[in-house]
């Protein structure tokens, strides 16, 4: 039986250790700021926006969502942009997505001041991850690493396998990784004869965007698995790429879905504005 890795207690300790950071931010007359811009009504944003919100006030960030209407022109939204990067008061920006089909998603990725790109998404800051410097990182990978320290996983010298190469998922995840000196694979869709691949892998991280993709005989005894995919099922139901019920007893380590990687999105998201304040300062 695999020893769950519990991702909401590991967030909500990552957010109580953040506290700290704040009030030493705080006693320097710097407030962190977050501010998400939401365009349009997608109900599933609403609600990531309000936790974020949420979590920001709780934990002395100032954080504020600007909504902006569906027909939101790109020029609009630019200017949106170009004023939050030259506000002072605003150490991180986040724009939510998925954006509107008529807006040019890359382009305005691109103008987010890289100091203020909590997610880690603008090209500087891969480019930064890349070469082993210092960067904000995307939040669900910086999220998986945390919950491999917080589980005392030991990651240099064994084999990694990632599967998805997304460049919010897949590829920062195996950056990552590298650094801490793992051997990593990233696998994907052309990827030859996967469960030989994946079998390798001391640590094996699912970022496909598909149910039970991960199944037993792909999984070798005693891996840690980590789950990132989020599958919603029927309704509302939420679930994993990883078959957990029969991988979870032959493996070492494993994350649930829901509570595991998802839960500590939000935490890394605070933490990198905390982090990005500091750096202003
Ligand atoms: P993408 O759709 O961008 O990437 C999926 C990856 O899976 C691609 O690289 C694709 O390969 C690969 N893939 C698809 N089919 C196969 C296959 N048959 N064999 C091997 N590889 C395959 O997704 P994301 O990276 O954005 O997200 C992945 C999952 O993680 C989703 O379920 C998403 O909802 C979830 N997610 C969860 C987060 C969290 O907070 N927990 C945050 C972000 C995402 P190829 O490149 O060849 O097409």
């Amino acid at each position: 039986m695999a020893t769950l890795i519990d991702g909401k207690k590991i967030a909500n300790e990552t957010c109580e250790a953040l506290k700290p950071r704040v009030e030493a931010l705080k006693a320097r007359g710097i407030t962190p700021g977050l501010t998400v811009i939401l365009v349009g009504a997608n109900p599933a944003s609403e609600i990531y926006v309000a936790n974020k919100e949420r979590t920001a006030g709780e934990l002395g960030i100032s954080g504020s969502v600007i909504r902006m209407p569906e027909d939101t022109a790109q020029a609009q939204l630019e200017d949106q942009v170009r004023a939050l990067n030259a506000d002072r008061s605003v150490h991180g920006i986040l724009v939510q997505l998925p954006l509107p089909a008529h807006i040019d998603e890359d382009a305005i990725l691109r103008l987010i001041d890289p100091e203020k790109d909590v997610d880690g998404f603008h090209a500087m800051n891969a480019g930064r991850l890349f070469q082993g410097q210092s960067a904000l990182v995307p939040c669900t990978p910086l999220g998986v690493m945390h919950m491999l320290d917080h589980a005392g996983i030991g990651v240099e010298g064994r084999e990694a396998v990632i599967v998805g190469r997304s460049n919010i998922v897949g590829k920062p995840m195996a950056m990552l990784l590298l650094e801490r000196n793992a051997t990593v694979t990233i696998a994907h869709s052309r990827t030859k004869n996967l469960a030989e691949v994946t079998r390798r892998a001391d640590i094996l991280v699912a970022a496909v965007g598909r149910y039970k993709f991960i199944t037993a005989d792909m999984v070798k005894p005693g891996a840690v698995v980590i789950d990132v995919g989020i599958n919603r099922i029927g309704g509302k139901k939420v679930r994993g790429d990883v078959d957990f019920d029969a991988v979870e007893p032959i493996a070492g380590y494993i994350t649930p879905v829901p509570g595991g990687v998802g839960s500590m999105t939000i935490a890394m998201l605070m933490e990198n504005a905390v982090t990005a304040a500091e750096r202003h300062a």
